[in-house]
């Protein structure tokens, strides 16, 4: 089963074209959308987990018709937003119960709970106030609540930031294991999130997509054409002005820029292989045309 989304739009009242157009064909696994703060990710997050309305376009999963049906959808949907709000006071336990109880669970719901709090590895800190988690066990309990009713598609948005590495390794190695064998879809603006975990990818700016395929064609694009010097703070306006300059790292205290070019630019720089971030900076810089 595949979730088809055809040219959908989206314009906010205050003028603001959240989603333009944006068409993509996202299969079984795991799907990273990336974008920088403002693109437009969770717009489209929102609209495919039926929260919001597109002005025009349509979902289909498999053979639903998305925004038609959505209360079918609700049933298949498992959703952990950007913001997860819980009740500090209440154990994780009775939380997921409560929750399992709000979306109509009800044989097997007590084996369904207490299996998804050994998955996610939080049946030691079951009778634990969820005021007291850290933010990698809040994370892993908001995919407890995800999971629950076996979802066909879960959606997560932006769930690393504020995670520290270890608590992200944990959360990386949980969702790799979901994404077996549903559609999960992980809106970002981290390209490590989709770098370690995504085979497939899409990056969009400005509510449009800017490009739509795997982590490694995207690579392949742009070989060759990635190169680096090692400058001064004062030469990056003059870099700016004479090359494509897709961005600038500090390394070691020395701003580092990478550039944009077809052919050798001379003037020093080093070819380099180009990693994702190349990738993700050179489509939203406009260097490759989408
Ligand atoms: P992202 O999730 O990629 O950060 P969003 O979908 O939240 O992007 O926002 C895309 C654009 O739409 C931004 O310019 C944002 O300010 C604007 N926007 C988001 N929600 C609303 C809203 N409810 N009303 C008006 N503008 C909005």
């Amino acid at each position: 089963m595949e979730l088809i989304i055809n040219n959908l739009s989206k314009t906010y009242s205050n003028g603001v074209a959240a989603l333009q157009d944006v068409s993509l064909t996202i299969p079984k696994g795991m799907y990273g959308l990336l974008g920088p703060n403002g693109a437009g990710k969770s717009t489209l997050m929102r609209t495919i987990a039926t929260l919001q309305d597109a002005d025009e376009g349509s979902i289909f999963l498999g053979d639903l018709n998305v925004l038609e049906n959505k209360q079918e959808l609700r049933k298949v949907l498992g959703y952990l937003p950007q913001e997860f709000g819980v009740y500090p006071k209440i154990s994780a336990y009775d939380m997921l119960d409560h929750i399992a109880v709000l979306k109509g669970l009800q044989s097997g719901r007590k084996e369904m709970v207490e299996a998804l709090l050994q998955r996610v590895n939080l049946w030691d800190v079951r009778k634990k106030a969820l005021g007291g988690f850290s933010g990698g066990m809040k994370q892993r309990f908001g995919i407890a609540q995800a999971l629950l009713g076996d979802p066909k598609l879960i959606i997560v948005d932006e769930p690393t930031a504020g995670l520290d590495p270890g608590e992200r390794n944990r959360f990386y190695n949980l969702l790799a294991e979901i994404g077996e064998n549903v559609i999960v879809i992980l809106s970002t603006h981290i390209v490590e999130d989709v770098k370690e975990l995504c085979g497939q990818m899409a990056i969009i700016d400005k509510g449009r997509l800017l490009y739509a395929g795997t982590p490694d064609n995207a690579l392949h694009a742009i070989k060759g054409k990635i190169w680096k010097k090692s400058v001064a703070k004062a030469e990056i306006e003059n870099i700016q002005n004479n090359f494509r300059l897709i961005s600038t790292r500090m390394i070691a205290g020395k701003p580092m820029v990478h550039v944009y070019n077809d052919n050798a630019p001379g003037n020093e720089f080093e070819s380099i292989p180009g990693d994702l971030e190349d990738v993700f900076f050179a489509h939203i810089k406009g260097a490759v045309e989408a």
